[in-house]
């Protein structure tokens, strides 16, 4: 098998993109396929380095007898993971659980529970922020009109509970891409709700008053 080049380019979670990785160690194994009574094939574990911010992942390479054919390559963690947001602890407790879950169930590379834990979490601002009142549409309609979204939040919002409820009910399987921007649109109201007022406090104190002039009296 030929050693894995000085620099490669592999998806790193924290920079979000591809990026050079410099390659620390390799430990090559046999590996016994489940499937196929007796046949080996080899295996190798890489810890790769990113280059750009040092996070670092482990690939596992399953090769043929021959150990030249890849068939099977997987990265840990995976690139569906994400890092957790730093204000996870300004939600209310059961909240930040769940939001906890939907990064574990990532870190798994599913893609239907988050979705249906992104739908769940959604509810449970909607009841914390305006109660129990009927079903999800109606929610939404109370929580725009209390102000915690606009008309067009409301309508992004209708999109992500309905994909939820595709993934609850109707086996819909979303695509990586999809779950990842969800996540963001979910996090993105989370953040307004329960973040931003208690920033936008704090500078308002730390803003010096303005000094009134004859101008401003009307
Ligand atoms: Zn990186």
């Amino acid at each position: 098998m030929p050693p894995p080049p000085p620099s490669q380019l592999v998806y790193c979670n924290l920079c979000q993109h591809e990026t050079a990785h410099a390659c620390l160690k390799t430990i090559e194994q046999p590996w016994w396929l489940e499937h196929v009574y007796l046949v080996a094939s080899v295996v190798t574990f890489d810890v790769l380095q990113c280059r750009g911010c040092h996070g670092v992942v482990l690939r596992r390479s399953v090769f043929d007898r021959n150990g030249e054919d890849t068939a099977d390559v997987r990265y840990f963690p995976p690139p569906m993971s994400r890092r957790l947001p730093e204000w996870r602890d300004k939600l209310p407790p059961e909240q930040k659980v769940l939001l906890e879950e939907i990064y574990r169930s990532l870190d798994a590379e599913n893609l239907t529970l988050p979705m249906m834990g992104t739908r769940a979490l959604v509810d449970m601002l909607m009841l914390e922020k305006v109660g129990d009142s009927g079903g999800f549409r109606e929610k939404l309609k109370k929580f725009e009109s209390a102000g915690y979204v606009s008309a067009k939040g409301r309508e992004v919002l209708d999109v992500v509970l309905d994909l939820g409820s595709a993934a609850a009910h109707r086996g819909h399987a979303s695509s990586g891409s999809e779950v990842q921007s969800v996540i963001d649109i979910v996090e993105d109201i989370l953040r307004t709700v329960y973040v931003y007022p208690k920033v936008v406090e704090k500078l308002k104190d730390a803003t010096p008053q303005r000094i009134r002039t004859k101008a401003d009296v009307p």
